[in-house]
């Protein structure tokens, strides 16, 4: 597995959970030394560890068991996400800066925009290296393509000189990329004869490139001396952040550049996705490894019985 390229600078504000205000807070003091004459040493830069995208696509089922503990250990490990809000429309970049405290329903946005991009991810792979696989039955429980139409007006003058519109809504060529879980717009629109899996990899490109943007900055790493250079150095180029979401919709970029496999977890249940760290990993963690042993112990015990 190749290391990520990107070195992420945190805030070095710890976070927690404020359940009754629904909002993730930072935690004061700024953990940080300082020289002794007011000079702060931040936290040093670090390297988001791989997986990270699917640890965070997991909190978004507030339901599942668990959900508050793993929430609040998610934020003790990383702190806040570095957004002011969200955007106003599917077509638009997380507005990433720092602030005191953000909406717990900002995170369930973002965690459960992520997880469908990593199902998204997940089927297209599978479609190109299984050719029996059902990939169009699958992306239906993620992706849908509606119908796109043309709305127009048209204004009637009426005698005391005001207008009446008239709405005409006309069938086009294309159609929407829509989101199946919730019926919100991706944001993407296609040619109707776009092969739904082709469109599916335009999706999910297009939406994590959009989330980079704003997010990442591009800068230089190592510079060596090279005759082969035209400039007499080669130059190693190096990404940061500043924003833990941005680290996140990098290590999803990368887990698709690198055409790394993710998983949904064996145990029924369980939906949680993960990368997983050898080829036979089936299960998203030890607790669910167990949980589906005895699961399947206890359906031998009472096929046994009869
Ligand atoms: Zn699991």
């Amino acid at each position: 597995m190749k290391n990520t390229n990107l070195l992420f600078y945190r805030s070095g504000y710890k976070a927690k959970v404020d359940w009754g205000r629904g909002k993730v807070v930072v935690v004061p003091p700024r953990q940080v030394d300082d020289d002794g004459q007011g000079i702060w040493f931040l936290p040093p830069r670090e390297r988001p560890l791989r997986g990270l995208s699917s640890r965070f696509a997991n909190l978004r089922n507030t339901k599942k068991k668990g959900f508050k503990a793993d929430f609040e250990s998610f934020v003790a490990e990383f702190g806040l996400l570095g957004i002011l809000g969200l955007p106003g429309n599917a077509y638009k970049s997380p507005m990433y800066g720092e602030s005191w405290e953000e909406e717990i329903n900002w995170w369930l946005h973002y965690a459960s925009e992520v997880y469908r991009l990593l199902r998204l991810y997940r089927i297209i792979r599978k479609a190109r290296n299984n050719k029996d696989y059902d990939a169009e039955g699958a992306l239906e429980e993620i992706l849908v393509f509606k119908q796109a139409y043309k709305i127009s007006y048209t204004g009637k003058l009426q005698d005391n000189s005001q207008y009446i519109w008239t709405e005409h809504k006309e069938e086009t060529p294309f159609v929407d990329a829509v989101w199946t879980e919730n019926e919100t717009e991706t944001g993407q629109c296609f040619p109707e004869t776009t092969p739904p899996i082709e469109a599916a990899s335009y999706v999910l490109i297009s939406i994590v490139s959009r989330n980079l943007a704003g997010g990442i900055i591009l800068g230089k790493g190592k510079v060596v001396p090279s005759k082969k250079s035209p400039m007499g150095y080669s130059i190693v180029e190096q990404r940061y952040t500043n924003y833990l979401l941005a680290a996140i919709y990098n290590d999803l970029w990368e887990l698709i550049r690198d055409d790394q496999p993710v998983n949904v977890c064996g145990y029924s249940g369980c939906t949680n996705i993960f990368v997983p760290q050898r080829k036979t990993g089936e299960y998203c963690s030890d607790a669910c490894r167990v949980a589906s042993n005895r699961k399947r112990k206890a359906q031998a015990q009472k096929n046994n019985g009869q």
